[in-house]
């Protein structure tokens, strides 16, 4: 589906996969399909395959094809959320009895998916620190696990984890290797081409990029694995909808460009934190401080868009917090505007007195594109007031 661009860069392929001209009317944008059902040449006769919404959508296929180029991968698959493409993953790869090995401060609803919902019917959890790869290796030696999930960089601490080792990990251990790319995008970061087997989204963050649409997406290399999450969105219907694939497909378009431009700001507002003296930490991959730097400037071309900060306690969290005025009080993240969240009582709630808690003196900043000058002032007025 990609044959008729003449071009293979990043943006290249953003701006282009799927999005070949309207063949009747040569409209340079496709238009977005509502129909839920295709009109048959006689029984079974269906015109590319397309027969009822369900199971094949032509604006939904434009998305999964532009999703597979960007993420190097060979097949797209685009859902009505992150939760469902992870669950629609999750449930097609795993029977009763197998585990999960879970990095310890991944998406509290990645948790709580595998640890409520899958695990009454049979599936096992166990936590460990994925950026530590003896850890890693140690665990999978004790019992083995069926699937490895990772985040990298990880929300809200943004620890790395070296996602060509721990490819070699699953590898050895027969596990499918997962990577959660939400935070990175494939603008930054193509786990896999770094040997992951399936890359993961929320496209509700920087994929769409716009705060205007809830989606997720999966991308897979293995045609087996491909097809078992296909066929189990198909039966369970988790599919997204014509105008939400659209807008996503739209938010793509742009996303190499919105990723430097969140990498600069989010640079400087680190920068800036960290010279600052209320300021008891700051947490972003770009810092010479940071333990994974060398890491993520090896398998990152630059380092997104979040920065967490500790302040000195949980009150002056909730303050700071509260106080900004451009980074909007919000959860979420990877949209253009800037948020600001206190992740122990608003994104990490569910995951409070678990394993993967975040401490209550840290808060969480989605750097937007605004004029950084402004970002600055704004964090600094906030940081006053503590
Ligand atoms: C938001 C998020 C999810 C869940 O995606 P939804 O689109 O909200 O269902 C999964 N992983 C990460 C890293 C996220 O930030």
């Amino acid at each position: 589906m990609t044959a008729h661009i003449p071009a293979h860069g990043f943006d290249s392929l953003a701006v282009h996969a799927g999005q070949a001209f309207d063949p009747t009317t040569g409209a340079v944008i496709p238009p977005v399909h509502f129909s839920t059902t295709y009109a048959q040449d006689g029984i079974g006769g269906l015109r590319q395959g397309y027969e009822y919404g369900r199971s094949g959508n032509p604006t939904r296929t434009a998305l999964e094809t532009q999703l597979a180029a960007i993420e190097g991968g060979k097949h797209g698959l685009s859902f009505s959320s992150g939760l469902a493409a992870e669950d629609a993953l999750l449930r097609s790869v795993l029977g009763p009895g197998d585990e999960v090995l879970l990095g310890n401060d991944v998406y509290g609803g990645t948790y709580r998916l595998i640890a409520r919902i899958l695990g009454p019917w049979g599936v096992g959890l166990r936590i460990v620190d994925m950026s530590d790869l003896d850890a890693v290796a140690a665990a999978l030696e004790e019992r083995p696990a069926r699937i490895l999930w990772v985040e990298t960089p990880s929300n809200p601490l943004l620890r790395i984890t070296d996602i060509a080792g721990l490819a070699r990990l699953g590898k050895d251990a027969g596990a499918l290797v997962v990577v959660d790319n939400t935070f990175a995008s494939p603008a930054l970061q193509q786990p896999l081409g770094l040997g992951a087997d399936v890359v993961v989204h929320s496209a509700t963050k920087y994929l769409g990029g716009h705060s205007d649409v809830v989606g997720g997406a999966l991308v897979i290399d293995d045609d087996k694995v491909a097809e078992g999450a296909r066929f189990l969105q198909f039966a369970a219907g988790a599919v997204s909808g014509p105008l939400d694939a659209w807008l996503t497909t739209r938010g793509i378009k742009t996303l190499g460009i919105r990723m430097q431009r969140h990498s600069e700001n989010a640079t400087a507002v680190a920068d800036f934190l960290e010279g600052h003296d209320r300021v008891a930490r700051v947490y972003y991959p770009g810092l010479k401080s940071h333990p994974g730097h060398e890491l993520a400037a090896r398998q990152m071309s630059a380092f997104g868009g979040i920065v967490s900060l500790a302040l000195a306690d949980g009150k002056a969290a909730r303050k700071f917090a509260e106080s900004t005025r451009l980074f909007q009080l919000a959860e979420s993240l990877g949209g253009v505007e800037s948020l600001v969240n206190h992740p122990d009582e608003m994104t990490h709630a569910s995951v409070r007195g678990t394993e993967l808690a975040v401490p209550e003196e840290v808060v969480r900043l989605s750097v937007g594109i605004e004029s950084v000058d402004d970002l600055l002032a704004d964090l600094e007025r906030a940081l006053d007031k503590l």
